[in-house]
């Protein structure tokens, strides 16, 4: 019996590589349903060499362009939609059985609850949802006993040395430190997004590329291993590690410290998931230490990197304020992106939200994207004034 797929942000980074493994074992899974934004030339690809039951783009234009792709290419009785609701559907499908979970930023949260709400395995690409809304989304996972399985190759690193989590001192999570980690901070003043969307390691969607420039990322996932690990911040560190063959490590009381290790291709923590608790080829070549670089290890700067002690710092206070620091930084990034903002600034409109806005923890779901609209908007004016001096 094949298992039924649906890939939420099909045509991102994550979701051409799970299509990638899911396309070599067409023994076990189907693909049910596809979600895009806009790109209706890259969906209208994957149609024809996947066909699914349903697509969804969430923007509604993008959708009826890809209608009338699909009838001159006569894939007709592939269903297409639009809209959040219909996102939401494409999760709950009564033919899905897993959902992978690759929309980027809070876009992502509703359709990923609506797969756990359904009682859908979940593969969890998207950190945003957790990093706003972590309390309520493992919440429903427990109330609907779902399994999650992490993505991320960090938490899929922890996942697979944290077996069941007795005797855990701490995890330590690895990062690249990104493209910028031994530049000035004069140099950073000035950098343009194509230089911060150049990672070394990875080929990655554009927001995450800047989140890992910032060291937002490795912030973000400081309280993605919050929620799944159980851990406070105290128990959670980070190591820079340029070469990003060690995808992180957990220490044991007695000093043991286990390490997953592989060469930097998502693939891997994606097979590792589909397949979990088995194993499935993913198509990553062989790890060559012998003939690969040395591996480094060195201490975060947070001074030159900021938005790292940012995020530690929301998680410690609780209450609302990664949902702050999420919306925030999903404004700041895409003005950087868009032009308008300075890269050092980025850290700045989130600092400035942050102190700003301290709501009390969210109840439901509606505070959640209550405080989220919110701290969007605060940001904006944040960004107003930071941007200026822009052009
Ligand atoms: P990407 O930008 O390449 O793809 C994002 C996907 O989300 C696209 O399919 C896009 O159509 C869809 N999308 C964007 N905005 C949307 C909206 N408003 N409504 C509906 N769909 C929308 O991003 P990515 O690099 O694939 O990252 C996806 C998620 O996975 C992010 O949360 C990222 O942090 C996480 N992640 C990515 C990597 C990686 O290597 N790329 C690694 C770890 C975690
Ligand atoms: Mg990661």
């Amino acid at each position: 019996m094949t298992r039924g797929i649906c890939i939420l942000g099909a045509t991102g980074s994550i979701g051409k590589s799970t299509l990638d493994v899911v396309s070599r074992h067409p023994d076990q899974f189907r693909i049910v349903a596809l979600t895009g934004n806009h790109r209706v030339a890259e969906m209208q690809l994957l149609c024809q060499q996947h066909h699914p039951e349903l697509v969804v783009m969430a923007a509604p234009e993008a959708a009826q362009q890809l209608r009338m792709g699909l009838g001159d290419a006569g894939l007709k009785n592939i269903q297409v939609e639009s809209g959040p609701e219909a996102l939401a559907e494409a999760a709950r499908m009564s033919g899905v059985d897993e959902v992978m979970a690759a929309i980027v930023g809070a876009a992502g949260l509703l359709p990923t609850l609506a797969a756990v709400e359904a009682g859908k395995k979940v593969y969890l690409a998207n950190k945003e949802c957790l990093v706003m809304a972590g309390n309520l989304f493992m919440e429903r996972v427990r109330q609907h006993q779902v399994t999650l399985l992490p993505i991320d190759s960090e938490h899929n690193a922890v996942f697979q040395c944290f077996a069941d989590g007795k005797g855990v001192r701490r995890i330590l999570l690895t990062a690249s430190g990104g493209p910028f980690r031994t530049w000035s901070a004069e140099h950073l003043a000035v950098v343009t997004p194509d230089q911060a969307c150049a990672h070394p390691n990875w080929v990655m969607g554009r927001k995450i590329s800047v989140d890992s420039a910032t060291m937002m990322n490795k912030g973000l996932e400081v309280i993605e291993a919050h929620w799944l690990f159980d851990l406070p911040a105290s128990r959670i560190d980070v190591l820079i590690h340029p070469q990003s063959i060690i995808h992180s490590m957990v220490e044991y009381v007695d000093g043991s410290v286990l390490a997953q290790l592989g060469n930097p291709d998502m693939r891997t923590p994606i097979a590792h998931a589909l397949a979990f608790p088995e194993r499935m080829e993913s198509g990553v070549s062989s790890l060559d230490l012998a003939h690969g670089p040395d591996l480094q290890f060195e201490t975060p700067d947070l001074q030159r990197f900021p938005c790292l002690a940012l995020a530690f710092d929301a998680l410690q206070a609780g209450g609302a304020a990664a949902t702050v620091l999420n919306a925030a930084n999903e404004i700041a990034v895409h003005a950087f992106l868009e032009g308008y903002l300075p890269f050092l600034r980025i850290a700045a409109v989130v600092e400035d939200t942050l102190g700003e806005l301290q709501p009390a923890a969210p109840n439901c779901l509606d505070d959640v994207l209550a405080i989220d609209q919110l701290a969007r908007e605060v940001a904006l004016r944040h960004l107003a004034r930071h941007g200026s001096g822009m052009q």
